[in-house]
């Protein structure tokens, strides 16, 4: 018997079934790939696959805002971070990982646990009683999310997400390309070459521009029309549009990469990521895009190393499901009006695979509090659980509440006055330290009876 259910086994559902698990509380946790369903995005049935880039992105602790969430997990034993640490590949200062090698050791932990049954199925409506945490994320099955919007009295909100294309390593010709970090760069698992370069000339990099905006796309339907794009995971044709220039001072960037066979910088960079730990699939860095995939393939050809790429997946774009949870939710992410029912991960407008899964966290640790009469306060808004924490369930204006990613500006500024240059090591110092104050009791207390 279960003492609570979660529905959806994504990064944040399967961080708060490990989290609760780990307190002793018995879960249900409930996913429905695996039992005939799918999302438009998600091609496995594993936990915590992720559908997009294989990155978590700076692991920098010290000057980076998701670099601290990242630290701030690993401190509260977070599953996810744990898995992503031991199935990482080179990746700069970033924190990269094979994707399948962690979805494997996500999906192997939890079904090991002995507190955890894991059910495949699709849940319909949201439970009238008994403790529930939804984890559905931003592809929420239509049924479920009719009902959220029916208990919620408002349609749940939807915007826009684009997708890269992945290539395979053998069909990338590196008589062209060559490995590089912007400046060599060295990271903690990388040696300054950790990307594969393509060089574009003037001539390659224009008529290359004029293809995508001349390209043939996928259309909106009418009703899609007014939603808009979330800025980290903009369609590439559509920064095209912005200007001839755009791509050039964003994922095409030539700065700091010196073409071995000229010595100078390129008129413009596409870059690939590695994406699996083998080393055979890599990603196109910020080339989310909506062109059809016979255009895609046309294209990306005529990138220079890429005339004979072989693609593991092309890019897509697909609708994102979020509630209004400054509106819906308490401090501790229960529903007002129906407490029982808590939201984590990105449905309740949180963006990214660490978010997601750092709010999975926080709903995990609160649900066990209160289902062992403990009364656990939230993390202080200066660290960086906090921080989105006040995002998501108070600091937004609800009238026009975005997902967002963590970010310093989401923290309260430091106290005393510090130099520019020391600002980021102000926050994450202050962060350190206010979590340890929160973790040495202040904020675990047994409820007087
Ligand atoms: P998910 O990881 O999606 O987990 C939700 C789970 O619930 C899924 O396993 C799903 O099958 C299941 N489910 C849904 N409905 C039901 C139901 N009714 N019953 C039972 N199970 C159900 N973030 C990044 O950091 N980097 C990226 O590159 C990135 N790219 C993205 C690309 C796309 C196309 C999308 C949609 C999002 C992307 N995100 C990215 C955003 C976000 O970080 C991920 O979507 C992340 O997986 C969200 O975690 P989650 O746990 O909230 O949801």
């Amino acid at each position: 018997q279960h003492q609570i259910h979660i529905i959806g086994g994504g990064l944040a559902g399967s961080e708060a079934a490990w989290q609760l698990a780990q307190a002793g509380v018995k879960v249900r946790l409930s996913e429905m790939r695996g039992s005939g369903d799918m999302t438009p995005a998600h091609q496995t049935d594993g936990l915590a696959e992720l559908v997009c880039s294989n990155s978590f992105r700076s692991d920098d602790a010290d000057r980076n805002a998701v670099g601290l969430l990242h630290q701030e997990m690993r401190t509260l034993d977070s599953l996810i971070m744990a898995a992503a640490d031991k199935a990482k590949v080179p990746a700069g200062s970033a924190l990269a990982v094979d994707r399948d090698i962690f979805s494997d050791m996500v999906t192997k932990a939890l079904s090991e646990h002995p507190n955890i049954r894991i059910v495949r199925e699709r849940i319909d409506t949201l439970p009238n009683e008994g403790p529930t945490i939804v984890a559905t994320g931003p592809l929420t099955a239509m049924s479920l999310a009719q009902s959220i919007g029916a208990a919620t009295g408002e349609d749940a909100l939807a915007f826009f997400d684009a997708i890269a294309p992945i290539v395979h390593r053998d069909s990338i010709d590196m008589d062209i390309c060559w490995m590089a970090s912007r400046w060599d760069k060295v990271g903690p698992e990388g040696d300054g070459k950790d990307y594969i370069n393509c060089p574009m000339d003037k001539d390659q990099y224009l008529a290359f521009h004029r293809g995508l905006i001349e390209g043939d796309k996928t259309e909106f339907k009418e009703w899609e029309k007014d939603t808009p794009y979330f800025e980290g995971c903009m369609p590439i044709e559509v920064m095209a549009a912005r200007g001839v220039d755009t791509l050039r001072f964003g994922p095409m960037k030539p700065v700091g990469l010196d073409n071995p066979r000229t010595g100078r910088w390129p008129y413009a960079v596409v870059q690939l990521r590695q994406d699996n730990k083998l080393g055979t699939l890599w990603n196109m860095v910020g080339f989310q895009t909506k062109l059809k995939h016979g255009a895609q393939v046309e294209l990306f050809r005529t990138i220079p190393g890429l005339e004979k790429a072989e693609f593991a997946r092309l890019g897509g774009l697909h609708r994102n499901t979020f509630i209004n949870s400054p509106r819906l939710l308490d401090a501790q992410l229960r529903m007002r009006k129906a407490p029982h029912i808590r939201f984590a991960g990105q449905i309740t407008g949180c963006e990214g695979y660490v978010e997601s899964a750092s709010v999975g966290l926080m709903a995990g640790r609160f649900a066990a509090a209160e289902l062992q009469g403990r009364s656990l306060e939230t993390p202080p808004v200066t660290t960086a659980l906090g921080a989105l924490l006040g995002h998501i369930t108070g600091g937004a204006e609800a009238s026009d509440f975005q997902p967002m990613n963590v970010n310093f500006g989401l923290f309260p500024p430091p106290e005393d006055k510090v130099h520019k240059k020391q600002r980021k090591e102000a926050y994450t110092a202050r962060a350190r330290a206010d979590l340890q104050g929160w973790l040495n009791g202040a904020g675990e207390v047994i409820a007087a009876e």
